[in-house]
């Protein structure tokens, strides 16, 4: 079925700078060259070919964020400090060139979990953020973890959403070695990620705040597949820290997720079953996805009109305070 064009706003679209791109030596390394020639200019580009792209394919407002992994790799504390605040001064000078069409996610150095917390604070008051976007553990270290949960009270205090985008586990995984199909976006980052929200949900996160939104791309990273057999499998297990909820219940209430490098109905379907229309958010994962492909996909998903209008720009505007 034809769907109805409606206003688009995408919350997973990525951008670099040279210093950024430091970071990334390891993640390009299973990247075919050619899709790295085509992908490195775009990244670098703020406002030519990207806003040419929305334009053409009526994306109305990007949110935009540095691209995986980012200063989360940086082993000096004080470097990834600092090497965020810069990163986040340079995107709202960006920001401020197409106020319309742009807003964007602080990028914070973990490294320092006050110092996260205050730059997230800095980043939404005065540089108008709507949140951050986290590239998966910070040199090994997940989010679950006390030391960062000042960042997790900051958000909340703040009303803003944190989206957990994937990186690289800090080791191979045994069961990928040899296999580069396997490694980043192909299979990887996947589970690293849904491993990642597992774990804060375990270690106590989401009970200690409860307001916390996390926003996931790639349709929820395979979670909304699995819930029913996440709470079937939590009742027959050993805890070392009994929730309050059904693991089920932390992820309809504390998870969003966007159709970022997901186009096809199956998941879609899937995950508005398991989490609602409420919950899903339309994004692209520019530039490492066509504008045109996720446009197509989701102007054409067998949705109500209702429920297009909730997932093209409803649900954002509302959690990101449009
Ligand atoms: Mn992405």
């Amino acid at each position: 079925m034809a769907g109805k064009t409606v206003k688009k706003i995408v919350l997973e679209e990525h951008f670099s700078t040279p210093e950024m791109s430091k970071y990334a030596t390891d993640v390009v390394k299973t990247i075919d060259d050619k899709f790295l020639d085509y992908v490195k200019p775009r990244l670098m580009d703020m406002n030519g070919v990207r806003l040419e792209e929305m334009d053409k394919y009526g994306i109305d407002m990007a949110v935009l964020s540095v691209t995986s992994p980012g200063v989360q790799l940086e082993p000096d504390a004080a470097a990834a400090v600092k090497s965020a605040k810069h990163i986040n001064d340079y995107l709202a000078e960006e920001i401020a060139k197409h106020p319309t069409r742009f807003a964007g996610f602080a990028h914070l150095a973990l490294q320092d979990g006050k110092a996260a917390a205050d730059e997230l604070e800095r980043c939404v008051k005065q540089l108008g953020m709507k949140g951050a976007l986290i590239n998966g553990h910070t040199n090994g270290e997940y989010l679950d973890d006390q030391k960062f949960w000042p960042m997790w009270e900051r958000a909340e205090e703040l009303g803003v959403p944190v989206y957990l985008h994937p990186a690289d586990s800090p080791t191979m995984p045994s069961n990928e070695a040899g296999y580069p199909e396997m490694a980043g976006p192909g299979w990887q980052w996947g589970s690293e990620t849904a491993g990642h929200v597992l774990r804060m949900i375990y270690g106590g996160v989401f009970d200690r705040f409860p307001k916390t939104t996390v926003v996931l791309g790639h349709m929820g990273e395979t979670l909304p597949f699995i819930l029913w057999r996440l709470d079937s499998r939590y009742a027959m297990l050993k805890h070392t820290n009994p929730l309050k909820l059904k693991p089920s219940e932390y992820i309809k209430r504390n998870i969003m997720v966007t159709t970022a490098g997901s186009f096809s109905d199956a998941p879609l379907m899937c995950t508005m079953l398991a989490l609602g229309a409420d919950r899903i958010m339309f994004s692209i994962d520019y530039p490492y996805e066509e504008t045109s492909q996720a446009v197509e996909f989701i102007d054409n998903a067998p949705l109500s009109d209702e429920d297009r209008e909730k997932i093209c720009y409803g649900n954002v505007t509302r959690l990101l305070k449009l």
